[in-house]
């Protein structure tokens, strides 16, 4: 069987209030259940930026991405710098929604995304903790305990690896590889398994915004992906919903192809139960 995962991470309100309405009711009309990772907390840290923005600086324009501006709007933008709200209190409510619809909700990162992936390696563990441990409980006690995590900017360490067999995740989405698999943790074998965005970038750009970084069109995208994906019985399809709701036409094109090539669309948890069972 082929097997295709969809991953959404919701970094900020722009993936949120704008992107989500939009993805979400097209994977309905498609009758597709994909695994939604969501930032709880706040987008924006004004250190990490600077860092960031430095860092960015540095490596040039190599990185093939989208403008921040393009993906959320100035709107969003301003209301992330000057209001930075945790996600959770934006209304509407709609992790229930999906879950309703019968698609995943899973946990992206602790209390502020950008602390996560810009400072990870400046934390000690209780200082991990307290990002960690706040929004693990508001997820928990909002929506029931995730079974996914997946870090911020596929930022993890070892402190992130025990928090994630310690809190009992069955599965995390942050390390690359070609497959799934068990990692180790201190030369033993994790409970919770790996499950890899096989379509993202070694610096964790999403596909398609490799690709519309590059000007490709909707049909030079979908061909290029589904070559990347052919040679192999697994994949992950990885985006963020502000994005992809500002391509709707190449996405519902992309999946009707990949179905009509014989892969089953299945969530996180769905794959991760049934890795499991076959171990
Ligand atoms: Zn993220």
């Amino acid at each position: 069987m082929k097997t295709l995962l969809v991953r959404y991470d919701i970094d900020n309100c722009a993936d949120w209030e704008k992107g989500i309405p939009s993805v979400v009711s097209l994977l309905d009309a498609l009758s597709i259940k994909a695994t939604f990772f969501l930032n709880v907390g706040q987008a924006f840290d004004f250190k990490s930026s600077l860092l960031k923005f430095f860092k960015t600086e540095k490596q040039s324009k190599t990185a093939d991405k989208i403008s921040l501006f393009t993906k959320m709007g100035l709107g969003s933008i301003i209301k992330t710098v000057l209001l930075n709200p945790h996600l959770i209190s934006l209304k509407p409510p709609l992790g229930n929604e999906l879950i309703q619809a019968g698609h995943e909700l899973a946990l992206h990162g602790g209390t502020n995304h950008a602390i996560w992936q810009s400072q990870l390696t400046e934390l000690s563990k209780k200082a991990l903790s307290e990002l960690f441990l706040p929004a693990y409980k508001i997820f928990s006690s909002t929506f029931g305990a995730p079974k996914g995590f997946s870090s911020p900017g596929f930022a993890y360490n070892k402190f992130v690896l025990e928090l994630i067999e310690e809190y009992n995740f069955s599965y995390a989405v942050d390390m690359q590889a070609s497959k799934p698999f068990r990692p180790k943790l201190n030369n033993s074998e994790c409970s919770h398994i790996q499950i890899p965005a096989t379509t993202a970038s070694k610096h964790g750009v999403p596909f398609i915004e490799q690709q519309l970084s590059k000007n490709q069109s909707y049909t030079e995208i979908i061909k290029s992906l589904l070559q990347r994906i052919n040679n192999s019985d697994f994949a992950v399809y990885y985006s963020h919903p502000s994005l992809d709701a500002l391509h709707l036409p190449l996405i519902a094109d992309l999946f009707k192809q990949v179905r009509s090539k014989g892969w089953t669309i299945l969530t996180h948890a769905e794959y991760a139960d049934e890795f499991k069972k076959n171990l």
